[in-house]
């Protein structure tokens, strides 16, 4: 352990949307890694460097591992961090030997950088993804109604390889004052939880060349075909934002002319989980029961049974989480 490291304790683990392809056997197999990337923790000790924190603080852990001064992070972008090796993240198997979350014990590096205060009357299952799904969910729609309070926003599930990340950007859409927020989807139950939310749900086996005309659109299908994104991307009103979320390893047709036309202004790539963390927390400090229509907690001890038929968010809470 250096200076700058913690070892915390997991103890509310939720189970990331990529998490969910690999359990079922839609992405490559890997070597047996740990699994888990997306926890909230108790600090077990601490380096003596690390400031801010005491033993005993509950803290949400970033999944992608980052230094915090390069000038890369200093810039707001942790993914681009010059200090680790590129996609260095928790409980891939692949992207480094950080470990997992599911687990007794974890080492932070960073961690003055990579850990934020758990905020006082938020369970620590109500945050355990802030530290991915859900601040890349607040990157898809939160900029846009800073700059456009109120404005529309269109979130296109679509097939439903990223469900969390969907249903969390229609919530925090609406907890950040959009006044109205279209959910496409092609799955009924997960168009019940849009709605109970307060989304305007729309079902779609396939996508459509367009659904209305919103300043802020999400691509939040993880779909690789680009489909999906093609119809977030028609959507987006003229000089609007569109951001997709979606894991590209190839090349996906996009739809430029309109694009053109329209000045759409398109994001995509890792979030930056670091720079939007303390923001989700304060959205949820205000609003600690917002994302309760998502969730379901299972117990620790019941993982192995829980992560056989994964639901559209599973947390893994120990019973001092519960
Ligand atoms: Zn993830
Ligand atoms: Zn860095």
């Amino acid at each position: 352990m250096t200076a700058t490291d913690a070892l915390v304790r997991p103890i509310a683990v939720s189970i990331c949307d990529a998490d969910v392809l690999y359990l079922r056997g839609q992405l490559p197999r890997r070597d047996p890694f740990c699994f888990g990337h997306e926890f909230v923790a108790e600090v077990v000790s601490l380096g003596e460097d690390v400031a801010g924190f005491a033993p005993g603080d509950r803290v949400v852990v970033a999944f992608l591992i980052a230094c915090g001064s390069c000038s890369p992070c200093r810039r707001g972008f942790p993914a681009a961090c010059a200090t680790v090796d590129a996609k260095a993240a928790y409980g891939f198997g692949i992207f480094g030997d950080w470990g997992g979350a599911l687990c007794d014990l974890i080492r932070v590096p960073f961690a003055g950088y990579m850990m934020a205060h758990l905020p006082s009357g938020v369970s620590p299952s109500a945050a355990a993804s802030v530290g991915d799904n859900l601040s890349d969910a607040f990157r898809c729609v939160a900029e846009g109604l800073e700059e456009e309070p109120g404005a529309s926003v269109l979130v296109v599930a679509g097939g439903g390889r990223a469900p969390s990340i969907s249903l969390y950007a229609a919530a925090l859409a609406l907890a950040l004052g959009s006044e109205q927020v279209d959910y496409l989807d092609s799955d009924p139950e997960r168009l019940l939880i849009a709605e109970s939310l307060g989304a305007r749900p729309i079902l779609a086996a396939r996508a459509p060349d367009r659904q209305g005309s919103h300043y802020i659109t999400a691509d939040t299908s993880g779909d690789p075909s680009g489909a999906w994104l093609a119809t977030a991307l028609r959507s987006t009103a003229r000089y609007g934002r569109c951001t997709s979320c979606g894991i590209y390893h190839g090349s996906a047709p996009l739809p430029l002319g309109a694009m053109y036309a329209q000045g759409v202004r398109f994001t995509v790539g890792w979030a930056n989980v670091q720079t939007h963390m303390p923001k989700v927390l304060n959205l949820l400090q205000a609003a600690p029961e917002l994302l309760n229509p998502i969730h379901t907690i299972a117990p620790w001890s019941d993982a192995i049974d829980a992560l056989a038929t994964p639901p559209s968010k599973l947390i893994l809470a120990r019973p001092e989480a519960l």
